[in-house]
């Protein structure tokens, strides 16, 4: 297996932010992966697992413990007409278009999602009225606490808005497996690139970011809306700024740190607050030391 000590994470997250962690790895196959947290479990050593790194917010101040990276269990199948199975480290936009040339029609919302299949799933990212839980079937899931592999259905994983039943720092998603329907290639082809489309003209794509810092607070009730109306657009905090294209976008204008980051989540929460009353909670996750202070943007009240 690959790994590092004292490596900075900031290279592998979409923000670009990140401090050190103790130690970094890379499982060649879900068997190394499972052998590692079994180890690592028993030896109660902290570790986290990472996908894409593309909703998460590390501390620039480092992780402590061992970062495990599943970008190298790519592996997709098809073992039967109408079902993908793909292990957890497969790229959200790869699948997509692999689903996409093999006539199978469901993932057209995930080809700009620059995740994976794991971080998909426990986030249950989702685009353009769709999500994770509209197609997967099951996930194989690795309980770290029991440390039994299991076969979870959809309604096993109790899918909601953007979360899961599985909790990252106990269970690790090994490989999922979705049922999708077919259809004429060209037709999804067509809705695939709409959708990418429409992110380009709606995202702010040339610079770093972990996507949509908030969700929702509503389903009738945009995030992005509502941090528009209550202007934060430009509003900026060090290196940290949010997106002008779109308001539920912090970007990083280089070098940004977390701290910097969570202040400025800290003023767009208070701003919307401000002005409809609403709390807004983060959609992103965090990894490695952050203090009570930073932490206290994702308690809002629910
Ligand atoms: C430009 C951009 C656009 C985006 N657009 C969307 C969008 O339209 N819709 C949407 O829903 N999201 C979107 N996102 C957010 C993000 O891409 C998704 O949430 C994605 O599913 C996260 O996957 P990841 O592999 O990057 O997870 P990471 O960021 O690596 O991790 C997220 C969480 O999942 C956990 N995790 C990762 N892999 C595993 C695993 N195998 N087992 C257990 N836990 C795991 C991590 O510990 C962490 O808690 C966007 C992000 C960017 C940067």
């Amino acid at each position: 297996m690959e790994e590092a000590t004292r490596a900075p994470l900031a290279r592998y997250t979409t923000i670009k932010i990140g401090g050190e962690a103790d130690r970094l790895c890379h499982p060649q196959n879900v068997d190394e992966l499972v052998t590692l947290v079994h180890e690592l479990r028993r030896n109660d050593q902290p570790w986290y697992v990472i996908g894409g790194g593309s909703n998460l917010l590390v501390s620039s101040a480092g992780v402590t413990g061992t970062v495990i990276r599943t970008t190298q269990l790519i592996a997709i199948k098809t073992p039967e007409p109408g079902i993908l199975e793909a292990e957890a480290g497969a790229r959200l936009p790869h699948l997509a278009r692999q689903a996409a040339a093999l006539g199978l029609s469901g993932l057209e919302f995930a080809v700009g999602i620059p995740g994976t299949v794991g971080g998909g799933v426990i986030m249950n990212a989702g685009a353009h009225g769709s999500q994770m839980s509209a197609i997967l079937e099951t996930a194989t899931v690795l309980d770290s606490h029991t440390g039994e592999v299991t076969v979870m259905s959809n309604s096993d994983l109790g899918f909601q808005y953007r979360r899961c039943l599985l909790d990252p720092s106990r269970h690790v998603v090994l490989s999922a497996r979705f049922k999708m329907p077919t259809d004429v290639p060209e037709e999804i082809e067509k809705r695939t690139k709409h959708n990418e489309d429409y992110r380009w003209k709606t995202q702010p794509m040339g610079w770093p970011n972990a996507g949509s810092t908030f969700k929702n607070p509503q389903p009738d009730k945009a995030a992005g809306f509502l941090l528009d109306q209550a202007g934060v657009k430009n509003l900026k905090e060090g290196q940290a700024a949010v997106s002008a294209i779109h308001a539920n976008f912090v970007i990083n204008l280089g070098g940004a740190t977390s701290h910097e980051v969570t202040t400025l989540m800290r003023r767009m929460q208070e701003s919307v607050h401000d002005k409809f009353d609403l709390d807004l909670i983060p959609e992103w996750k965090t990894m490695g030391s952050f203090t009570d202070e930073e932490l206290s943007v994702w308690r809002v009240k629910k």
